[in-house]
This record gives C-alpha cells, structure tokens and sequence, in this order.
C-alpha cells in the first residue's frame, strides 16, 4: 500500500491512546504497524479520507439534482468531525458516500488511505431516521451491531443493559419500537450505534428529536465516550452550539450543490462544561459558522 500522497500535511489527533480503556470495548485488539516500520503507522493515516467527491441524482423526468460537489475532508482516528448546512444541501449524502452506501460519481473515499476499502461493515452509522428493526425488542435492536460482529449474546446484553441504564431507557428493554416516542427512539438508534467500536462512526443528526436536557446530558455522554476511545466520529448536526459542544473541527457546507465553505479548527478544552457557551472564544466561534452558513449576516 503507497499512499503516501493521501496524506495530509496536519493530522488532527485528540487522543491516541486508550484503546482498551473503554469498558465499551468489544473489538480484538487492533495491530498497528511495528515501531521500527518505516511505513506510517496506522494512527498516522487518516482514518477517513475523501477526495474530491460528486454526486448527482439522477431522477426519471425530472431535473437532476446536485447533492455534492468536489468535496474533500480527513478525518483521524480520535478526532471528531462536526458538518453542518442548511437542510438539503447533502450532509446525509456525504456521510452515505463515507459509509459505502452511495458510490460517489467522482472522487475517492479511503479508509486508513486504503480508496479500495469495503466500507459497509467497517463503518457504524446512526441514519438520520432511526431504522430501528419493529419485530425486535429495544434491547436486541441496540445489540444488533455487537450480534453482527460475533460478540456471545449474554456479553452483547449485558454491554447494552449498563449503557441502557445511562442512556435513560432501561425501563423499556422490553419494548418494541413501535411504543416508543421519536426521543426514544433515536437513543435506541444511538446506542446501537456506539456499541460495536467501529473505527469509524458517523452520526446524522444523532439528538434532534431530544428534549434539551436529555440532548445535553447525551451530548456530555458521547463527548466522554469518544474522549476513552480511539475513534474517527463525523458528526451531521444543524446545531452550531452543539458543533462547538463536541467538534474538533468543524466543516460548513453551502447549500446545494453542497461544497465545504469553511474548515474551523476548534481550539477549546475538552471536557467543554455547558458554560464554554459564555466563553468568549465559543461565542467568536459561533459567530464564524453562523456568517458562513448565512452570507446576510455580515452583509
Ligand atoms: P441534507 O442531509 O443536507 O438535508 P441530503 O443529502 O439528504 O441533504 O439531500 C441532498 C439533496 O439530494 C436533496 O435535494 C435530496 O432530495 C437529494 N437526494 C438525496 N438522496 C437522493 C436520492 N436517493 N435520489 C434522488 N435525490 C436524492
Ligand atoms: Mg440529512
């Protein structure tokens, strides 16, 4: 593999150790490259790399639709990723692209600088509509992912019942989708989500159907989660406080053909206590993303 030329000058890492640290951890231990190799080791690629990806819908009697134009993003492992836009403007499609689920009409997706990667099975991905299973229960639908990767069952429920617990829906293990709220729901859909510690995780719009607390208290979650893990997380959100609450970086696109029109390096503290909102770099951040996600504010 020489894919020296995929890599970027900066790799964006938060934290690169800990990988069993995580009572999550549910993978075989991964092997990186020897310390005397002279090829970069695995931390050293990104863990996502997307190259100057296009997509057109093309729709039977109707005007073909422009969702993504020469976009290009690294994502490395640790790092978390937030894309926000306006409604419509390709976010899903992009994540689609990264997942293998949409094949781009130009450009390359490479996992860990690999452009021939599968990447259906190596990426864990919260739709942006939830896609819970009816005919399972809340607890074999959070396991599914963890059931896929082989894990025994007795361990996959009972990873998925400690969590549950924190998650706020323990009571409703038992139940099926069909009797849960949109809220719910969506914790369900993440927690199946973070379960099976893929290398990478892609979240489309993970707590837009929460009440704020819940929204809050889930957001200090994943942001704790993804501080002991090692993991490369692109995150869809339209929320720029929520942007600012769990990026690293975060990427503005424009509306559609959606192209990315800002890169924002996030330099605040992590843990970020909910009061970095009054924090003077948070709020000269904010003001960043909204100007560019709406030309009339600085007009
Ligand atoms: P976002 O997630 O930013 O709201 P999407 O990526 O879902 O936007 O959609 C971008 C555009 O592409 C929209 O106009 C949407 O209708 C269109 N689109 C998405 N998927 C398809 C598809 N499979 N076929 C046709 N048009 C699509
Ligand atoms: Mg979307």
């Amino acid at each position: 593999m020489s894919q020296t030329s995929e890599i970027p000058s900066t790799v964006h890492t938060r934290n690169d150790d800990s990988l069993s640290s995580s009572a999550l951890n549910t993978d075989p231990p991964r092997s990186d490259a020897g310390e005397n190799s002279a090829a970069l080791t695995r931390s050293e690629l990104p863990a996502v790399s997307v190259r100057d990806a296009t997509k057109t819908f093309v729709r039977p009697d109707l005007s073909p639709i422009e969702a993504v134009d020469a976009v290009s993003m690294d994502v490395a492992l640790g790092e978390f990723v937030v894309i926000v836009g306006p409604s419509g403007c390709g976010k899903s499609t992009l994540l689609n692209i990264i997942a293998g689920l949409v094949e781009p009409d130009s450009g390359t997706v490479g996992l860990e600088g690999d452009n021939e990667a599968q990447r259906i099975g190596r990426v864990a991905y919260m739709h942006q509509i939830d896609l819970l299973l009816p005919w399972r229960n809340v607890l074999s639908n959070a396991t599914l992912g963890l059931e896929i990767a082989g894990i025994p069952r007795a361990d996959a429920d009972a990873k998925a019942t400690e969590l549950a617990q924190r998650f706020g829906i323990a009571d409703f293990l038992n139940a099926y989708p069909a009797t849960l709220s949109g809220g719910m729901r969506q914790r369900v859909a993440l927690l199946r989500a973070v379960l099976p510690e893929r290398d990478v995780l892609l979240l489309d719009e993970p707590f837009k159907a929460l009440d704020a607390i819940t929204r809050a208290e889930l957001q200090r979650w994943l942001s704790d989660v993804l501080d002991r893990t090692n993991r490369a997380t692109v995150m869809v959100t339209h929320d720029v406080e929520e942007a600012l609450m769990l990026g690293d970086r975060v990427l503005v696109m424009s509306p559609r053909p959606g192209r990315i029109v800002l890169e924002l390096d996030v330099d605040l503290p992590r843990p970020r206590p909910r009061d970095i909102v009054r924090d003077s770099k948070f709020v000269d951040y904010k003001w960043q993303l909204l100007s560019a996600l709406d030309d009339d504010l600085t007009r």
